[in-house]
């Protein structure tokens, strides 16, 4: 503590923990560390009103401990607003382990890992995320029953990035209904930024429906894939966010809607798998809107994933998931009429909506 800190709200400011800008009443967070694997992970439970706190467990290389609690708390927040506005019965949670997956993962560190999602009891339910697989979720498997996201020959849903796709695709094809009038995406032009394993579903499902589809990706050999798959167009342009296009759908990083793009985006719709589109989700939101841009909220219809590996909990009848996965059409149309209603943003109506459901819900589980 330096000698400059003086008053307590200076003080509030150095708090590691409750004090973090990212901290929104999280319920707990388990600091994991292993001497002998090497092991240093985060487990950010944020909420179990729903239900237990299932999310992913991100491997990624942190600049330093602050930006891996910092990444824990935003995105076990954000899966506690996705699994309530998709109206399943799960609360938030997501796990980081600091760490370069290519280079710095080793089986015997996933298991530990493992035992300590299993010491938690159920309460928080792992999956993969950036940086972790199938494999891994089966190596954890071994050692604990609260994992999602395991291999199809091990009993569990398999990769869940083709529903994810589906569900971008409901929820675009909702906007595109809110903004043009029709939710028929033929002849529109659409620009796929990112074309992994979401982007080329989705790309699949717009060139068959007739859009014309332009992509965008930092290795040249996925999107000329496309081009030879689908008959997708490289964009070529020198600005993306410029790009004369109808519709954005960011499928590879967060925040590329922020200060430096927000005033240059031509499109009327942006609908996109990546996590955390609004840089800050309290100025983006608004200017969005002002700029008359149709915002589907990216936790709403990216929800796919967590539909399917919610599955391997339920165990759904055949077609459950696909068919949970293609309501994120209505719910999307649902939050632009309620956002216009009540006078808000897009991202602003689908919180509150899930709020309110939490809320609800925590009234009925204390009348229990
Ligand atoms: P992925 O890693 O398979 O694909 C991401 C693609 O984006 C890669 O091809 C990568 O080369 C490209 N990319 C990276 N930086 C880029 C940049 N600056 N410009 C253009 N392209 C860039 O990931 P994915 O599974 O397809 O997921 C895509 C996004 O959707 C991620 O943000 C992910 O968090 C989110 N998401 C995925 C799922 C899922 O089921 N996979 C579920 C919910 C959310």
């Amino acid at each position: 503590m330096t000698s400059e800190i003086t008053t307590p709200a200076e003080l509030k400011k150095m708090d590691p923990v409750f004090g973090q800008l990212s901290f929104d009443n999280h319920e707990q967070i388990v600091f994991c560390n292993d001497k002998d694997t090497g092991l240093k992970a985060i487990i950010g439970i944020h909420n179990t009103v729903m239900g237990p706190a299932l999310g992913g467990t991100r491997m990624w290389n942190y600049t330093n401990e602050w930006e891996a609690l910092n990444d824990v708390l935003r995105l076990s927040r954000g899966m506690t607003y996705k699994s309530a506005i998709t109206g399943l019965n799960l609360g938030g949670g997501k796990a980081v382990i600091i760490g370069d997956a290519k280079t710095d993962k080793t089986p015997e560190m996933i298991t530990r890992f493992g035992q300590f999602v299993n010491s938690l009891s159920g309460k928080y339910i792992t999956a993969e995320d950036v940086g972790t697989t199938t494999e891994d979720m089966d190596r954890i498997h071994e050692v604990t029953k609260f994992v999602t996201g395991i291999s199809i020959e091990k009993g569990g849903s398999g990769n869940p990035s083709p529903v994810t796709a589906y569900g971008v695709y409901m929820g675009m094809k909702a906007a595109a209904k809110y903004q043009f009038g029709s939710d028929s995406l033929a002849g529109k032009k659409v620009l796929v930024q990112g074309n992994g394993h979401v982007g080329e579903t989705l790309i699949s499902h717009l060139t068959k429906e007739g859009a014309i589809v332009f992509v965008s990706d930092i290795h040249q050999d996925k999107m000329e894939n496309m081009v030879a798959k689908y008959g997708a167009q490289i964009f070529t342009g020198a600005d993306l966010y410029a790009a004369d296009v109808d519709i954005y759908s960011p499928c590879a990083l967060g925040a590329t809607i922020n200060d430096d793009t927000i005033y240059k985006i031509k499109a009327k719709v942006i609908a996109g798998a990546a996590n955390n589109q609004l840089a800050v989700e309290a100025v983006h939101g608004p200017i969005l809107r002002e700029r008359g841009i149709a915002y589907a909220p990216d936790f709403l219809i990216n929800a796919g994933g967590i539909i399917n590996v919610y599955g391997e909990l339920v165990k759904y009848a055949e077609g459950e998931a696909m068919r949970k996965t293609e309501n994120i059409y209505n719910t999307t149309l649902e939050i632009f009429s309620f956002a216009d209603k009540n006078n808000l943003t897009t991202q602003q109506a689908a919180m509150q909506i899930a709020e309110n459901r939490i809320a609800q819900r925590k009234k009925e589980n204390a009348a229990k």
